[in-house]
């Protein structure tokens, strides 16, 4: 199944979107399964489990953390993580700086914003980002790339007003690009879109989708 799930959402994928199979939970086996695929770009929500299962798997995977990232766990995946999606405050990034400067590399992240009315979402407001992006200290941080913005819509049924928060996402990324990024051709990314809204959320401009139950099936 999760070979024929991969190939089924590939088949239908515009070629600039890049699917982030979502495996938290899953068990290396099934990951296995999607790599013999093709799958190269995998995203998980829990530190210690993105490690021990990067331990485990080819050296080619591309990892993403698309979970809250608590500031004293940034050490153990800054030698390996390939894109962090939630990023939500200065001194997160911060701290990402310093790991990755212990690693003589540069991490890519994408700000998280809140574009859904659901209190546990996380996320920043467009005024909050463009204060931490004027900041002097976010100035200083030379390991660190911004790669564009990441956010999740409300759960909801409501077609229409999913449309209307990932269209504010995909504005927030071009005011951002305006305001901040216009000579920066790697501030380029949208994460946004799941299992049950990434259809939408391309039609609204998405080039990187995380699709975690369509590919591996229902999560516990
Ligand atoms: C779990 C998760 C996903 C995948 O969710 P599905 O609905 O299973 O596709 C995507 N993004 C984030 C941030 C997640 O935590």
């Amino acid at each position: 199944m999760i070979a024929k799930n991969i190939e089924n959402i590939k088949g239908e994928l515009p070629e600039n979107v890049v699917l982030v199979a979502v495996s938290k939970t899953k068990p290396i086996e099934d990951l296995k399964i999607a790599f013999d695929t093709g799958q190269r770009v995998f995203g998980e929500n829990k530190v210690q489990e993105m490690v021990s299962k990067s331990e485990l798997l080819s050296k080619e995977i591309q990892w993403h953390f698309i979970g809250h990232l608590q500031r004293n766990k940034v050490k153990s995946i800054a030698p390996f993580v390939s894109l962090i999606h939630g990023v939500e405050s200065l001194r997160l990034l911060k701290e990402i700086n310093k790991q990755a400067a212990k690693n003589n590399r540069t991490i890519d992240i994408l700000l998280q914003f809140y574009i859904a009315d659901e209190e546990s979402k996380f996320g920043l407001s467009l005024e909050e980002a463009s204060g931490i992006i004027e900041s002097d200290a976010y100035k200083e941080l030379q390991n660190i790339c911004i790669r564009g913005v990441m956010g999740m819509a409300t759960f909801t049924s409501n077609q229409e007003k999913i449309r209307n928060e990932f269209k504010t996402l995909n504005n927030i990324h071009m005011s951002l690009k305006n305001d901040f990024f216009s000579r920066e051709d790697s501030f380029d990314v949208i994460s946004m879109g799941m299992s049950g809204d990434y259809k939408v959320a391309i039609d609204e401009g998405s080039n990187m989708i995380r699709i975690g139950s369509t590919i591996f099936g229902a999560r516990n």
